[in-house]
């Protein structure tokens, strides 16, 4: 795959003039209706690194809010405030503490019965992010079979010793033998709704919107189930210019063998000094030569 790489760190500030029309619906709103800003990392993770102006229109950014609010508030909360990531609430009012909850599981780490939120400091607990892991987009797999893609939670803490004292806590508490803790809890097709989000977002600030078929577009306004068939891990080598210090890794190319063959797609990374899942995200279908446009525009892409 060929990739380009963008940094946001570098980017911070970099403004998307508006397309005219929602970048998710194409629709130009008919006035008092309007059109708004549209953050393509959302600010909760990556300020204002790109942001188009004028980029949605108000219906589907209420769409969108739904789910991105529940990844950025439950999934990510509590690893946002600990590693003080941008936030629109003022110190002063941003929590102190963090409600977690914990679980009984069996021997094989099955849950059992659940036991209740704990209130905790957040300074006192250890720093964990929860994602999730996939295998590689259903379209790009001919030999995949139904339901061979839901792939699983992926966990990254960096004090287990902490969690297994607040678990073994609770534990003696509540009578229990073995005690977990969930962290950050992920609603898996808000999850990947979100990636769908991001990337198609992130293709349209880098290529426009009429370089490329879309299809996400039925999975980011909720019309569409089935996300796993674009939405995926990404296993290859590290995309160039990948760098651990950065919030976000993201990345655009065009699979230039194999059954994703000419498919426009996004790697997105979170995180990386976490040693966090990359994705892969099948943006489209390229309407257009895409070396030349990438040439044209002076990206460093490989012929
Ligand atoms: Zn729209």
């Amino acid at each position: 795959m060929k990739l380009r790489e963008y940094d946001l760190e570098k980017g911070q500030g970099r403004r998307i003039p508006s397309p005219g029309g929602c970048i998710y619906c194409r629709r130009v709103p008919i006035p008092p209706a309007k059109l708004t800003n549209e953050h393509v990392i959302p600010f909760a993770i990556g300020a204002n690194a790109i942001v188009f102006l004028d980029g949605s229109c108000e219906e589907c950014a209420r769409t969108i809010q739904r789910y991105e609010q529940e990844v950025l508030l439950k999934q990510l909360g509590n690893f946002r405030r600990q590693i003080d990531a941008p936030s629109r609430t003022k110190p002063k009012k941003r929590p102190t503490h963090a409600n977690v909850s914990f679980k009984e599981v069996d021997d094989r780490g099955q849950d059992l019965r659940h036991l209740g939120l704990r209130t905790i400091p957040i300074a006192n607990l250890a720093l964990a992010l929860s994602l999730w892991q996939l295998p590689e987009p259903r379209i790009t797999r001919p030999s995949a079979i139904p339901d061979d893609d839901n792939g699983r939670p992926w966990y990254y803490c960096d004090d287990k010793e902490t969690v297994q004292k607040l678990c073994r806590e609770v534990a003696e508490e509540t009578g229990s033998k073995n005690v977990a803790m969930e962290i950050g809890a992920v609603n898996r097709p808000h999850f990947l709704r979100f990636l769908a989000k991001t990337a198609h977002a992130y293709a349209v600030a880098e290529l426009g919107l009429d370089v490329f078929e879309p299809t996400l577009t039925d999975i980011i306004l909720n019309r569409e189930d089935d996300i796993s068939k674009y939405v995926g891990g990404y296993y290859g080598p590290p995309p160039p210019g990948s760098a651990p210090e950065n919030l976000v890794n993201a990345h655009i190319g065009r699979a230039v063998e194999g059954p994703g063959k000419g498919l426009i797609t996004v790697a997105l990374q979170f995180y990386p000094s976490l040693g966090s899942p990359t994705y892969s995200v099948i943006v489209g279908k390229s309407l257009i030569d895409m070396n030349e446009h990438a040439f044209d525009q002076g990206y460093d892409v490989a012929r």
